[in-house]
C-alpha cells in the first residue's frame, strides 16, 4: 500500500533509539523527509548513520532535551529552516521514572510533567500555524497501554500519559476543521532498551533473571510475546498517512491485546 507521504516532512522526537527510532525508519522508508531529535548526541549520530546505510537517506538530527523549552524552540527552528514546514509531528519521549506514589518527590513530578506533557504542547504550538495554513497535518502522540490499564509502580506514566490523552482529544476537536488530525498510539510491552532496563530493575528486587521477567511480561499478553518496535512504527506510519485522513481524536492500541477491558 502506498501511504502517500512521499512529499511530506516529519519530526520524530526522542528518536535516537527504541520506538522513536523505529518510527523514523518507517517514515523514511515510506519516502518522507524526516528529522529526529533526542538528548543523546552520540546515539543520534550512530542512528542517523545507520538509517542512511539502511535506507539511503540520512535524517536531519538535532540534540534536544525535551524538558527544556529553549531546546524545543531551537529544534523546531532548525527543522523549519531545513524543511520549510513540518507536516507530521510524532511526539515521543523518554519514559518517566518508575516508582510508587510515596517515592516520587516534587522535582521528579515537575521534570516528568515537562518532558511528557509540556513537550507535546510546546511542539504542537510551534507546528500548528503552518499545518493550518497548508490545510494538512498529522499529530501523533506516543502514550502507553497504561492509559487504559494503569500498572503498579508507574504513577508518573499512568497519570501524565492520561493528561496527554485528554490534551490530544481536545486538540482534535479544535483543529479538525483545518484538516489536521491528532491521535495517540498506545504501545504495549515493546522490546527496547527501556523495557530491558525495567526488567533488570524488577529482577534485582525479585531475585529472578531479567530474561525470566521479560518472559513473564510476555505471558501477560494474549499474543504471548513482546512487541517489536517496528510493529508500533507501522501503526504510526499508517496514522501519519493520507489513508488515515478520517481517523482523529483516538487512542490506537498496539499492545498484543494486553488491555483486559472490552472498551
Ligand atoms: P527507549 O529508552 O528505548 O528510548 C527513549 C528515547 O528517548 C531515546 O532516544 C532517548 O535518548 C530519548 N530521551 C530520553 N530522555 C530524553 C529527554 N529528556 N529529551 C529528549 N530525548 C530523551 O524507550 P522506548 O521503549 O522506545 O519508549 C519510548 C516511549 O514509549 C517512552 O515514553 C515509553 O515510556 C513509552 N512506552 C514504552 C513501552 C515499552 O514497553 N518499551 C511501552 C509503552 C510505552
Amino acid at each position: 500500500m502506498d501511504l502517500g507521504i512521499k512529499k511530506r516532512t516529519a519530526l520524530v522526537t526522542a528518536a535516537s533509539k527504541g520506538i522513536g527510532r523505529a518510527i523514523a525508519e518507517s517514515l523514511i522508508s515510506e519516502g518522507a523527509k524526516v528529522a529526529i531529535c533526542s538528548s543523546n548526541e552520540e546515539n543520534l549520530i550512530t542512528t542517523a548513520g545507520e538509517i542512511k546505510e539502511n535506507y539511503g537517506e540520512e535524517p536531519l538530527w538535532i540534540k534536544c532535551d525535551l524538558s527544556k523549552s529553549d531546546d524545543i524552540r531551537k529544534t523546531f527552528e532548525i527543522v523549519r529552516d531545513e524543511f520549510g514546514s513540518i507536516d507530521i509531528l510524532v511526539n515521543n519521549c523518554g519514559g518517566p521514572p518508575t516508582g510508587k506514589i510515596d517515592s516520587i518527590d516534587e522535582t521528579i513530578w515537575e521534570e516528568s510533567y515537562r518532558q511528557v506533557l509540556m513537550s507535546v504542547t510546546r511542539f504542537v504550538n510551534l507546528v500548528l500555524p503552518s499545518m493550518k495554513e497548508k490545510h494538512w497535518g498529522r499529530i501523533i502522540n506516543i502514550t502507553s497501554f497504561t492509559v487504559k490499564q494503569p500498572i503498579k509502580n508507574f504513577v508518573l506514566s499512568n497519570s501524565l500519559r492520561s493528561a496527554v490523552r485528554g490534551y490530544t482529544k481536545t486538540l482534535s476537536n479544535e483543529i479538525g476543521e483545518f484538516n489536521v488530525t491528532a491521535n495517540c498510539i498506545a504501545p504495549g510491552y515493546t522490546l527496547t532498551h527501556r523495557l530491558y532496563e525495567l526488567a533488570v530493575e524488577i529482577a534485582k528486587e525479585t531475585g529472578d533473571s531479567h530474561e525470566h521477567i521479560l518472559g513473564e511480561l510476555a505471558c501477560e499478553v494474549p499474543l504471548k510475546r513482546l512487541a517489536r518496535p517496528d510493529e508500533i512504527a507501522s501503526a504510526v506510519a499508517f496514522i501519519a498517512s493520507e489513508k488515515a485522513g478520517y481517523i482523529t481524536g483516538n487512542v490506537i492500541p498496539v499492545d498484543g491485546g494486553i488491555v483486559k477491558s472490552a472498551f
